[in-house]
Formats: C-alpha cells, sequence, structure tokens
C-alpha cells in the first residue's frame, strides 16, 4: 500500500471514494475462495451443455426478457404508430401542455402553407422541423404557442379550382365559392397528412388567411400603413402577367435563366446633330445605333439615354458608309458583331451628345431626344439605351425625370393596343407582335442586325409564361422608406444560418416598392372606392375600420353580397367629408397574398389589449390561446422556420409589415432551411418522375421499391439531413432511416430486457452505493444529455442524432453492455450489483427514449409503455427532459475507468483473435496516481471478481508495482503510458504500465461460462449459493 502524495491526489482519492468502510460489500466485492466448496457435475450434466448456458442452469441465469418487438414492418408497423397516437393522446397534448403551469412560452409562428395542392415532402421537412423543435421545447417544460395556418386565397387556387372553365360568365362570388371549396378540400388533405406525421397541435385551432376574423386583422394593418402614409395608388409599369391578367409582385416571379429573345440593333437617324458636335465629316448624316432584347417596346420609344461621362464615337462603317454613333468602348465588339471595319470619324464625351434628336425608325414624324441617364451601361450594347418608359422600370425613372409621355401600348392580355398603330393592333407583343415590328424595321431600312439572346427573363410563377412590363393604377407600399428601419430591425434577429442574413439584406435592397393590388376576385378586397366621374380614390381610416368590422362578421364575401349603403353608410361618408353614396363605386381589385401572409403577425401573434376585446384579432380563439404571450409579452415569435424561398417572401413581406406598424420585427429568430431533392441533387418535378410522395413514404406504394416506412422514419431523414442545404430524399435515405430506427430498436429492447422486474422507484440503489463502472456511466449519460440538448437548441436535429449514434455504439454497445453482462445475468437476482446496474439501466433508457422523442415520438411512446417506473397511463411526453442530475458528475471516476480501459486495450491487441476471459492478467504500474487509481477498482491484490476484473472481462486480475520476475513462458508482455488529466489540468501525470497475459489454469464455470472455476465439471464460487439456492 502506498504512497505519501501530495494535498491534490489526497483530494482525488478521497473523491473517488476509494477508502471503502467495512461492510461496504459492494464497492468491493470479494468472494473467498478457498473455502467455497465445490458443487461437482455428472458428466451428463456437462454433455448437456450446449451453446448457451447450460440446460441445468438456463432458469437460473437472467437473462433479458420484453415483449417489446425487435422489428415492426409492413401493415404491423402502421398499425401500431397510429394506435401509439391514439393510447399516447398525441391530439390532446397540445391542449394539455397549453394548460398547465410554465414559466416560459415558447411561440414558433407557423408560416402558411399554400391551400392548393396535396402534401408533398416540402412540407414534411419543414413541418417536422417545427414539431422536433416544438415537441423539445415542451419537454423542456416551455409552454408552446404553434397555431398551424394555411395561406388560402390567389390565382393559383383561383386557377386550379376554375380548371378549364376559366372565370368567363363566372360572378366573382361564383368564383370566390368554387376557390373557397377547392382551398377546403386541400387544408383537409394536408391536415390529415400533418397529424399523421405527429406533428404537435391542436387541429381545430388554426388560422385560415379566408377566415373573416383573420381579413379583419389583416385590414388593420393596412390601414394602419395607410395611415402612416406608406400605401398609394400610382400609374406606373409594373410586372404583368398576360396569362393570368394580373400585376405582379417580386416574389411572384421566377426569373428563367434559359430564355431567349430576338435581340436586334436598329438605327435613330439624329435628324438634329447635338450643338456639342462639330458638323464636319459627319454631312451624310449619323444614325444612333441602340441595341434590345424586347423589339415590341420600339414603338413605345420616347428617348435614347446616353451616359454622361462616357466617351461616344462616330463611325464609319466600312462595307456600306454608314455612319453611327455608338459608345467608344463597345466599337470593338460592335464592329466583330457587324463583320466589318469601324472608322472612327470622330470622338465625343457623353455630355456633349445633349440637344440631340432622333427621328423614330417606324413612326415618320415622331421625334426621339437624346437624354442623359445613370442606367446605361457598357457591359453589353452599344452604350445608347433605346427608352420606352410604359415598359420599362428604368425607363420609366427617366421618363419621371424628364416629364416624357407614358403611353401604355400593350393590353392587359398582353396584346398590342389601337395606340400602337393598326399595323400592330391585336398582336401578342412577345410574339407575332415582336416578328412585325421586327420586319417594320427592315422595312424602314432601320435593322442592322438581329442574333438570338440567351438570357434571365422574369416569368410568372405559376403559369410558367413570360411577363411583361406594362403600367397601370395599382397600390403600391414605399418599400424605399421601410427599408432602413427593417434593415435595423434585422440587426436584432438571430439568423440560422448566419449566412441567410445577406440575402435578407440585399433582398430589401432590391426592392423599392411593393405592388399589392391584384385584378382577381379571390382575396381580401382592397376597401376603397372611387368616384364615379373623376376616378379619385376614397379611402381612409374610417372608411377600413368599418369594413373590417364586416369582414370580421360576415367574411369578405359581403364586399360582393352587400349594397354599397351598407359598405360605406351615412356616418362613415360624413366623417370622411365625402359626397353621397350615389358618386361612389366600390374597386375590384383584391390584395396580394403575399400582403395576406405577411400580415399573419398581426392576426396570431398580437396580445390582447384590455379595453380592446372585441377588437381584438384573437377574440377568435379560445381562452387558452387568446393570452398566448404570458411571460414574454412583446408578441413577437420566438422562431419563424421557412424554407429560403421565404427570405423573398414570407420572411420580408412579415418584416415589412411589423416594421411600419409596430417598428419591430416580428420574430426573434429566423431559421432558414433548403429545399427537398431528389437523391441525385434534382429538383423534384412531375415531368422527371422523381416526386416523392410522404404519403408513400409513409404507407407503402405498389412497388416493392416503395416499402411502408411509417412516419418515425420519414421524421428521422428530416432529422438526420443538412437541412441547411439541399436535402436529398429517395430509397437510400430512406432504407438508411430505417436501418438507423433498426440499431436503436434493438438496443432499446436490450435495454427493457434486462429491466424486467426492476422498479426503480423501489429498487433503485443511490449512485455513492453504485459500482464505479456504473457511476461512470451515469458520468457519461449526463455528458450525453448535455450534448444531445446543446443540437437541439441549435436546431441541429442532425447533431442530436450523431451524439445518440456515438453514444450507443461507443459507450454502450462496445463498452458497457459487452462487461455488464456476466453481472445481469449471473449475479443473485436481488444483489446490489446487479441492481446497481438496473439503475444505471434504467436511467440510460430514459435518457435515450426521451434525447430521441422529438425526433421518434411514436418509437419513443412505445418504449415507454414498457419501460419499468411509472404507472399505467403516464406518457412520456407529459413527463419531461432527460432528468440527469449534477451529482452524476465524476470527472475523477472518468480517469480512472479511462485509464483502465487504455491497459484493457494494450491487453487486448497484445491477444489478437483470442477469448480474453481465458486470461489471467498481471498488471503492473510504478506507485504514483494511476496505481492508485486502480486500486480502487480492485483493492486486493489478486481477484476474480473485482470491479478491475469486470472492466478487463478476464478470469483474474492481479495488480502489482512491478512484474514478477517468474512469469511462465507463454505470458504475453505488454506496456504503455497514460497521462492522467485530473482538477482542469491542474494534476497532469504520464504514467507507465507494463501488463503480462497467461491463460489461466481455471476452468468454465458451466452456469457463468467465466474461467473461475476449480474444474470444467464444477461451478465456480459465485454460481454456487446461486444454484444451491434455486434447487
Ligand atoms: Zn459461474
Amino acid at each position: 500500500m502506498l504512497l505519501c502524495r501530495g494535498s491534490a491526489l489526497s483530494r482525488t482519492v478521497a473523491r473517488l471514494g476509494r477508502r471503502s468502510h467495512p461492510g461496504d460489500g459492494l464497492l468491493h466485492r470479494t468472494l473467498s475462495f478457498s473455502s467455497s466448496r465445490c458443487r461437482c457435475l455428472s458428466s451428463g450434466e456437462v454433455r448437456a451443455e450446449s451453446g448457451s448456458a447450460p440446460a441445468l442452469y438456463r432458469d437460473t441465469v437472467l437473462l433479458p426478457r420484453s415483449e417489446f418487438p425487435m422489428k415492426l414492418t409492413g401493415q404491423k408497423l402502421l398499425e401500431r404508430e397510429v394506435q401509439t397516437q391514439q393510447d399516447c393522446g398525441f391530439a390532446d397534448l397540445y391542449s394539455w401542455q397549453r394548460e398547465r403551469k410554465a414559466k416560459k412560452e415558447f411561440c414558433l409562428h407557423d408560416g402558411p402553407p399554400y391551400a392548393n395542392g396535396d402534401p408533398h415532402v416540402g412540407h414534411a421537412l419543414n413541418k417536422i422541423l417545427k414539431d422536433i423543435r416544438n415537441r423539445f421545447e415542451m419537454l423542456r417544460g416551455r409552454q408552446i404557442h404553434f397555431l398551424p395556418g394555411w395561406d388560402c386565397h390567389g390565382l393559383p387556387i383561383e386557377l386550379k379550382a376554375l380548371g378549364e372553365l376559366g372565370t368567363s360568365g363566372l360572378s366573382p362570388l361564383q368564383i370566390r365559392q368554387k376557390a373557397r371549396e377547392f382551398a377546403q378540400g386541400a387544408i383537409a388533405r394536408q391536415k390529415a397528412a400533418f397529424q399523421r406525421w405527429g406533428l404537435m397541435a391542436d387541429w381545430d385551432q388554426c388560422y385560415y388567411t379566408y377566415d373573416g376574423a383573420y381579413e379583419a386583422a389583416e385590414l388593420k394593418v393596412f390601414q394602419e400603413m395607410h395611415s402612416k402614409g406608406l400605401i398609394y395608388q400610382d400609374y406606373k409599369p409594373v410586372f404583368w402577367s398576360p396569362s393570368s391578367r394580373t400585376a405582379l409582385a417580386e416574389a411572384e416571379l421566377e426569373y428563367n435563366p434559359e430564355h431567349v429573345s430576338r435581340a436586334i440593333y436598329a438605327t435613330f437617324p439624329l435628324s438634329t446633330l447635338p450643338p456639342g458636335m462639330a458638323p464636319d465629316g459627319l454631312e451624310g448624316g449619323v444614325s444612333v445605333l441602340v441595341w434590345t432584347t424586347q423589339p415590341w417596346t420600339i414603338p413605345a420609344n420616347q428617348a435614347v439615354c446616353y451616359m454622361p461621362n462616357a466617351q461616344y464615337s462616330v463611325v464609319n462603317r466600312a462595307d456600306n458608309s454608314q455612319l453611327l454613333l455608338v459608345a467608344t468602348e463597345r466599337t470593338a465588339s460592335v464592329a466583330a458583331l457587324l463583320g466589318t471595319e469601324l472608322e472612327t470619324v470622330g470622338t465625343f464625351t457623353g455630355s456633349q451628345l445633349g440637344g440631340g434628336i432622333c427621328t423614330h425608325p417606324t413612326i415618320p414624324d415622331k421625334l426621339v431626344p437624346l437624354l442623359p441617364a445613370n442606367h446605361v451601361t457598357m457591359a453589353k450594347g452599344t452604350g445608347l439605351v433605346h427608352t420606352a418608359p410604359a415598359h420599362g422600370m428604368e425607363d420609366y425613372s427617366v421618363a419621371s425625370h424628364f416629364k416624357l409621355s407614358v403611353e401604355c401600348i400593350v393590353d392587359e392580355d398582353g396584346k398590342f393596343t389601337q395606340l400602337a398603330g393598326p399595323e400592330l393592333q391585336n398582336l401578342p407583343v412577345m410574339k407575332e407582335g415582336t416578328d412585325r415590328v421586327i420586319s417594320m424595321l427592315e422595312d424602314a431600312g432601320a435593322l442592322v442586325k438581329e442574333e438570338q439572346c440567351v438570357h434571365s427573363y422574369p416569368y410568372d410563377w405559376r403559369t410558367k409564361q413570360p411577363v411583361v412590363i406594362r403600367p397601370s393604377k395599382q397600390w403600391f407600399i414605399n418599400t424605399a422608406s421601410l427599408k432602413d428601419k427593417a434593415k435595423e430591425a434585422l440587426q436584432k434577429v438571430r439568423v440560422l444560418p448566419e449566412s441567410a442574413r445577406g440575402s435578407l439584406l440585399s433582398m430589401l435592397d432590391r426592392r423599392t416598392y411593393w405592388c399589392i393590388s391584384r385584378q382577381r376576385s379571390w382575396g381580401v378586397p382592397i376597401p376603397v372606392f372611387y368616384h364615379r366621374e373623376t376616378g379619385e380614390a376614397l379611402i381612409n381610416k374610417h372608411i377600413v375600420s368599418h369594413i373590417a368590422t364586416l369582414f370580421k362578421e360576415k367574411g369578405s364575401d359581403c364586399w360582393w353580397q352587400l349594397p354599397i349603403e351598407t359598405l360605406l353608410p351615412d356616418n362613415v361618408l360624413k366623417k370622411s367629408d365625402a359626397g353621397p353614396v350615389t358618386d361612389y363605386v366600390r374597386g375590384e381589385d383584391v390584395l396580394d397574398i403575399w400582403f395576406d401572409s405577411g400580415a399573419s403577425w398581426a392576426a396570431v401573434l398580437e396580445e390582447e389589449t384590455e379595453g380592446e376585446t372585441a377588437e381584438s384579432p384573437l377574440s377568435w380563439l379560445p381562452a387558452p390561446l387568446r393570452k398566448p404571450l404570458v411571460a414574454e409579452s412583446d408578441t413577437r415569435a420566438d422562431a419563424y422556420v421557412e424554407g429560403k424561398d421565404q427570405i423573398g417572401g414570407w420572411f420580408q413581406s412579415s418584416l415589412l409589415t411589423s416594421v411600419a406598424v409596430r417598428n419591430k420585427a416580428p420574430y426573434k429568430s429566423l431559421m432558414v432551411h433548403g429545399f427537398a431533392v431528389s437523391e441525385k441533387g434534382e429538383k423534384m418535378s412531375k415531368s422527371l418522375g422523381n416526386v416523392v410522395d410522404p404519403d408513400v413514404v409513409i404507407n407503402g406504394g405498389k412497388e416493392p421499391s416503395t416499402p411502408a416506412y411509417g412516419a418515425d422514419v420519414l421524421r428521422w431523414w428530416v432529422a438526420e439531413s443538412n437541412i441547411f442545404s439541399e436535402v436529398q430524399i429517395g430509397p437510400s435515405a430512406l432504407n438508411s432511416a430505417r436501418d438507423s430506427i433498426g440499431k436503436l430498436r434493438n438496443t432499446l429492447k436490450f435495454l427493457l430486457g434486462n429491466l424486467q422486474g426492476f422498479d426503480p422507484r423501489t429498487q433503485a440503489v443511490d449512485p455513492k452505493q453504485m459500482h464505479y463502472i456504473d457511476q461512470y456511466m451515469l458520468h457519461q449519460l449526463r455528458e450525453y444529455s448535455i450534448k444531445v440538448t446543446d443540437a437541439y437548441s441549435e436546431y441541429d436535429a442532425g447533431r442530436a442524432i450523431r451524439v445518440l449514434q456515438a453514444f450507443i455504439n461507443r459507450e454502450l454497445s462496445s463498452f458497457y453492455f459487452s462487461i455488464i453482462k456476466d453481472r445481469l445475468y449471473c449475479d443473485p437476482e436481488d444483489s446490489l450489483g446487479r441492481r446497481s446496474c438496473q439503475t444505471v439501466l434504467e436511467e440510460i433508457l430514459d435518457g435515450v427514449t426521451r434525447s430521441i422523442s422529438p425526433i421518434l415520438p411514436h418509437l419513443a411512446e412505445e418504449v415507454y409503455l414498457h419501460a419499468p417506473g411509472h404507472d399505467e397511463g403516464e406518457t412520456l411526453f407529459r413527463s419531461g427532459w432527460i432528468k440527469s442530475s449534477s451529482v452524476w458528475r465524476r470527472p475523477g471516476l472518468e480517469e480512472a475507468v479511462e485509464g483502465a480501459c487504455a491497459i484493457r486495450d494494450s491487453f487486448l491487441s497484445s491477444i489478437p483473435g483470442k477469448n480474453a476471459a481465458q486470461y489471467d492478467l498481471t498488471i503492473a504500474i510504478e506507485p504514483g496516481l494511476l496505481f492508485e487509481l486502480m486500486e480502487s477498482l480492485q483493492e486486493e491484490a489478486s481477484s476474480t471478481s473485482s470491479q478491475l476484473a469486470e472492466l478487463m472481462t478476464v478470469a483474474r486480475v492481479t495488480l502489482t508495482c512491478a512484474l514478477p520476475r517468474d512469469l511462465p513462458p507463454d505470458a504475453l508482455l505488454s506496456h504503455g503510458t497514460f497521462l492522467i488529466n485530473l482538477e482542469g489540468g491542474v494534476i497532469r501525470e504520464d504514467s507507465a504500465y507494463s501488463i503480462a497475459a497467461v491463460p489461466t489454469a481455471a476452468a468454465r464455470c458451466p452456469r457463468c461460462r467465466r474461467y473461475t472455476a476449480e474444474s470444467a465439471d464444477c461451478l465456480c464460487p459465485r454460481c454456487q449459493p446461486i444454484v444451491s439456492q434455486a434447487h
């Protein structure tokens, strides 16, 4: 025995509790071998021995038993999941947690999916991510506020609902009726799927953007923004979809990078040379060369713009002597394009071009000025820009500045109007209209060159048809004036991943206004009236709030149903200083659906303020939901969790409306995830035939390659994916998810099997009384629970899974489970050693089950039904998160066990392919810290049953300061060192050890199969009394 060491060491040793008290039998279990009498077997009994414990002793060995099925597949799996949902109260869980007392709330505001189709895998990805977070927060004791919602209005629903028929001959109310029915059908199908996926919500308490109360809350936002001067009406170019006959917002565009345009180079003859250009040599007449990808806009041309600071040249075409004006730096590429030499005749600065006037190439007598503009670039074209104010955004700004006419030559169907002239009228501008304009230019001798131009061009996101730019009278939000405030508000928001913040900010920059009016019927009407004679808009807070009240009571159908006298009653007219109601007609536009959903914070998150009960947007909700944000009543959601397409969509529209009304963001954090793609990384589409249907994933399809996986596999796939990038789904991802759950199931079955007959409430062993190795596992379990909690907190369920798998593979399967089997199966049932182990196994079962429950709620509840330690009817989700204790923390112990493991590894590598159980092991360590640590695991010099012997899984361990000189010749020697690191690095000691492994002389015990018996027909000293008692 040792040893005088410093005080730090004494503390360490004291913490390990090495100095046991007399009678502390568990920690230093020793059995007296010499005095034990050997119970001998008859030769018949020996022969009866088979692969497992011999038949004679089988009933004295405590093998794992559990009714928990090893494997569930096909119909049985599906029935089990649905049964678990019913037995464990999935449907009531949300209301249950709303009603319990909680200190803190967690509000995840659901971005409303669009009610226009069947549930798809993108829904699964989004909703399951949200549910994992909600369940995690709920288990940790927070009260969850989560109202599922649907985005119900808009053209795509209208189009799908009406089908081939279109709107022809239908009144707005008829269209709305059909669209509503269509949306309701889609909502019902999506809702059923969401429930089957196991999402925690009260499915009777959802929000719908077509609900009257929701519409009223939305109008309130509209009114506030209008009162602040942020909403205005204007006539300006907007993106217009001829295929949908409506204006579109930027968020409703999809840019097609493969779009092919017929780009042209055309000349505008200069009829008046700019005074800054000397006429010498230019008498022959100079033409301005322009380039455009949209030739159909030429008839609407009002100017040609130049860059004032650039250099321009007049060049002479070598092939036909035509004089052209182009930007100097574009000369070379124009020459290459035309396939001729261009000889420079004169050079000027842009500002010298002022005062020049061209004649329009196809409209006789029409004069077109040369004007300076900032948007001219030298990246392509000629450095001289054809300007059609009605059909280009920048063109329109030039027109506003120089007071040019903004004449629209395109109608709502995308055809030329009368203004374009008789030759063009009624031709679709993108097709025959373009052809005709080009041939007119050719006839006029103005077409210099035509080429195909492949470029990115905006398409209608729903009809997949190209859009045009045309001016119309629309309602706008002045987003430019909100931009700075919105950016400031965004700085206070946590964005996950942080890299998405840049995209959010640049999206805000890109948008200077937001067109919110749509020329359709299926939406929330813009509450505005127009004067019959003047067309002037009548809108103010009295009108909007009166209409909001009507919508709340009757729904927005009343806009079309009620007589105008009810919509615009006398008292409202009076407050508005307006004339008689007969002077007015109601507006026919509805709000953009992005405004609908962008106002959801007002309908779902806003707190009811006292004295305003009747007005509260939440008064339609039942009482527990009406007071959503009890503890943190700043009416911001804790999180919005959506796909990256919402960076320019709902994230932004919600931010803009909330900043406009409340001067703050509607969310404290944003989580932005990627899209679901096929296993080849392709976007899913019906034409590619790679669409994964979540219903087929769960219930199985017709092909053998599409088995029924159940909801938990779908959830595991979501959790395991790298959700911040593209998320791949297909057979291999799903099979791998199923296999991972299968392995987990095996581990859980092993745990459950060894807990048969154990009740932790009465039989649990106090950690201080436990075997060190068991205490060590509690320490590891605590570390595990910290890591897994941390991963969930960061929305990183994938990391939670990796932490779980590492814990199961490394700590449990290959370490702990392999060394405790002897104690579990062969020690007396009620012995302290076995109960100590079972106490830990029960904690591990509970910890692991809870840790995976946010991802696999079905499996978790199924395990909980079989698990000991709670009353019937209790469910996992009603009993909280992992209950790890700080008492479990034993860093010194970690060093002891890990030191022993290092020695074990050295030993095992010295006997490759051999059975460790057949060896006696001598461990020699020089006096020091490592020796003391090992001595805490084995107090005797030599033992077959110490904790150290259990850890080494050998027949006998002898612990000594130096290897004996008289080792037998077949002894296998190995050496190593172990760095002890205690007290956070204060104690560091590199300790050397030597080990000698010698084949044991002992015989295998026929019951426990350890090599600790005196002879092969003899039970070992441990097994003897057990068998005696049993027989
Ligand atoms: Zn035995």
